[in-house]
């Protein structure tokens, strides 16, 4: 089976790791730079993009992934993970950096505080039907890309809430907690592709 990690520094990590579970991959945690070499792909969980940033530097990951992301590996950042695998970002908090790898401009606690949660149900052509029933969290939005990112999803105002740029998937709303696993599928479709590329496999 694919072997995948959750980025496990704060955040909801126990979702991720239930649908990659339920989806038939061999998931689990990465808090150390052992266990990230040791996996074909990660997530990003939602949470508090400062905070996995800071711990993640701590925990002497910040690199790695880095690394990781530039080599290749395949990986899927939801809400707060989306932030940490943006190029750019609105809003950070001082010193604040990211991962990096989607060229694009994401702006943090995009929908103010007073609605700062929402659901909606959002076409997303690449999924096909149904609509994604999306849950929005004290969300991020998208609210600039570059050619190579492509938007997999928009509000009616225009703001992209799900990105790709090769196999790098990122979503501004939380799938794990609705019962959602398409864009789990899609995450665990690049890591197989990545392995019939030649990735070493466990
Ligand atoms: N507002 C959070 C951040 O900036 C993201 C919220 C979430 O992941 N649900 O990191």
């Amino acid at each position: 089976s694919l072997r995948v990690g959750v980025l496990a520094l704060q955040g909801d990590v126990r979702e991720h790791l239930a649908v990659l579970t339920a989806l038939g991959a061999d998931a689990r945690p990465v808090r150390r730079p052992e266990e990230l070499a040791a996996v074909e792909g990660l997530v990003l969980p939602g949470g508090e993009s400062s905070v996995i940033d800071k711990l993640a530097r701590a925990f002497g990951l910040f690199d790695p992934i880095r690394a990781a992301i530039a080599d290749g590996m395949p990986m899927y950042g939801t809400c707060a993970g989306l932030i940490l695998l943006a190029d750019r970002i609105d809003g950070a908090i001082t010193g604040q950096q990211t991962f990096g790898g989607l060229d694009v401009r994401v702006q943090r606690n995009a929908f103010g505080s007073q609605t700062q949660s929402f659901e909606t149900d959002l076409a997303v052509p690449a999924l096909g039907d149904p609509p994604v029933h999306a849950v929005f969290i004290r969300a991020p939005a998208v609210v600039e890309w570059g050619p190579d990112a492509e938007p997999l999803a928009s509000l009616p105002d225009g703001r992209v809430v799900a990105v790709e740029q090769g196999r790098l998937l990122g979503t501004a709303f939380h799938p794990e907690s609705t019962g959602e696993t398409r864009f789990h599928e899609r995450f665990l479709v690049h890591v197989r592709e990545r392995r019939g590329a030649g990735a070493p496999a466990f």
